[in-house]
């Protein structure tokens, strides 16, 4: 019985037959209760592995949605802390259920619009746009963040990704685009059907 005092065998015996929640980012869509506004599961993945969360960093997710990105933060390490703005309270309660079923019920959730909301708030270590993106957005940010901020961007609009490109040829950065397809039908046989293509600007400020 040595062996059930170490902390790995314990999980797994309380694991029993249920579904087991996956360690890596990128969990599947449907552990997050949502109404279809959520970075999907291969976007998360790049964009948490763009986040790069180190031990006791603080998150600022804006454009909460579903809280998949802030969540899935948490989950990474329990020295880490998040918050999640969102403008939608039907939304902002969506998100503090989804954290707290999923075991991070420390997650700070905030409604309201960035960036009026992020006046009052602790200083972040890395931030996540998610939603709400545009130029007085990104202004704000480039003014009140301290040096060494990490930030990451997503964007799907011309109109976005247009603001990201202008704002990573003036900061630096990188820029990545995400273009994913998954096979659907196509007459009798299947055809790869595209995704909107994502435009990511990852910098440090
Ligand atoms: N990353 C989320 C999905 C984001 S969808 C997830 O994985 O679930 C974009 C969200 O941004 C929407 O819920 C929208 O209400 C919110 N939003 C729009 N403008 C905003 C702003 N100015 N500040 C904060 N959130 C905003």
């Amino acid at each position: 019985d040595s062996a059930f005092q170490h902390p790995v065998c314990v999980a797994v015996e309380i694991a029993g037959d249920g579904p087991g929640l996956p360690l890596a980012s990128g969990r599947p869509d449907h552990w997050f209760d949502n109404d279809g506004q959520i970075t999907k599961r291969p976007v998360r993945a790049m964009t948490l592995s763009a986040l790069a969360p180190r031990p006791f960093e603080h998150l600022w997710d804006i454009g909460g949605g579903s809280g998949s990105i802030g969540i899935e933060w948490l989950l990474t390490h329990p020295s880490l802390s998040a918050t999640t703005v969102e403008p939608r309270p039907d939304r902002a309660q969506r998100v503090r259920d989804n954290a707290s079923r999923l075991g991070v019920d420390r997650l700070n959730v905030v409604t309201g619009y960035a960036p009026d909301a992020l006046h009052s708030l602790p200083a972040p270590n890395v931030v996540f746009v998610g939603g709400g993106l545009s130029a007085g957005m990104l202004d704000w940010l480039e003014s009140h963040l301290a040096t060494g901020t990490r930030v990451v961007a997503n964007a799907v609009t011309l109109e976005t990704e247009a603001l990201l490109i202008t704002t990573q040829a003036r900061l630096g950065g990188d820029l990545l685009r995400l273009e994913l397809s998954r096979p659907e039908p196509l007459g009798p046989r299947q055809g790869w059907k595209a995704g909107y293509p994502i435009v990511q600007w990852s910098v440090t400020l």
